[in-house]
């Protein structure tokens, strides 16, 4: 398969698409980033590295996140984790909070907000030092020492943060967050703040891809039937009330953020991460989406 060839012309063909969506701004640090960014980073099972455009610039992940805190929770508590945090998609918003409340403080899964931020929690329970912990897991699987929180973007989300804030008093009025709500949601806004590069995300991808390897990163360990868990969580419910639409149209699992990222794998062939700040209404990258549907389709090959 000639990848190189492929990235390039879907950077091209998708950079000559008129553009489409906005720059999220609700959290106002996101706001000034330059709309024009755009870039793929594609890693191989073997190895190999197939990158376009800016993909080499540092970009907040903001909830791809969630695929790593879980990852991590997932380890400490094993199958005891779904007692607090369902598996099924919520097919509402990723900051919605009706549901919540039909269902007694349970998030549906552990991409939307809600979820994430009861995984927070069980990091927090658990881990000696969380912030520390967390970044030390995403530097070893993604091979770059130099993975940061960016301080400044946390800062600008803590300010704005009222729905997660809602969120998060909602599910303590149920019992389902053990620890002070302003720990949770400072560890959460950090975690959100994590800046990485297309190939960062792409290499930190590539263990959920890779089913002949262990998965033991910083401690933490999934089993092959775990990490299953994990893509089948993201192809349900990795692009919140969008992954019916993104599954339909790539047939990958994968995760988003509003930083514009999206990170996906094709198990036993690549990682794929693109990288593209307009967003749609619902959170999810346009141009991303775009260019993962062109890769499965002129490869020819997805998992559905
Ligand atoms: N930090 C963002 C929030 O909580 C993450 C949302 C997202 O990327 N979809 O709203």
């Amino acid at each position: 398969m000639d990848y190189s060839k492929i990235i390039n012309e879907i950077y091209q063909e998708v950079k000559s698409e008129t553009p489409q969506g906005k720059v999220a701004s609700y959290i106002p640090e996101l706001a000034h980033i330059d709309a024009d960014k755009f870039g793929i980073s594609l890693q191989t099972i073997e190895g190999k590295d197939f990158s376009v455009g800016h993909f080499d610039e540092n970009f907040s992940i903001q909830s791809i996140s969630k695929v790593f805190s879980l990852s991590m929770a997932f380890s400490l508590l094993g199958d005891k984790i779904w007692n607090r945090i369902g598996t099924e998609p919520s097919g509402t918003a990723f900051n919605s909070i009706m549901q919540l409340e039909y269902e007694k403080g349970k998030p549906r899964n552990p991409f939307i907000n809600a979820g994430a931020l009861v995984v927070a929690d069980i990091l927090i329970s658990h881990l000696p030092n969380p912030k520390t912990d967390f970044i030390e897991f995403i530097r070893q699987i993604s091979q770059n020492s130099n993975i940061s929180y960016d301080l400044n973007i946390a800062q600008s989300e803590k300010q704005t943060g009222f729905r997660n804030t809602a969120l998060i008093n909602m599910m303590k009025s149920y019992k389902n967050i053990e620890n002070n709500i302003e720990t949770v949601l400072d560890f959460y806004f950090c975690q959100c703040s994590v800046t990485m590069t297309c190939r960062d995300l792409a290499r930190s991808f590539l263990p959920f891809a890779n089913t002949s390897s262990d998965f033991n990163f910083n401690n933490v360990r999934l089993t092959k039937s775990q990490i299953k868990r994990i893509n089948a969580l993201m192809i349900t419910c990795g692009l919140y009330d969008e992954s019916g639409e993104f599954t339909f149209r790539v047939g990958l699992p994968g995760k988003s953020g509003v930083g514009g990222g999206i990170a996906a794998i094709n198990p036993n062939y690549y990682s794929v991460a693109v990288w593209s700040p307009l967003i749609n209404e619902k959170g999810n990258s346009v141009y991303g989406m775009k260019a993962l549907e062109l890769l499965t389709t002129k490869t020819e090959n997805s998992i559905c």
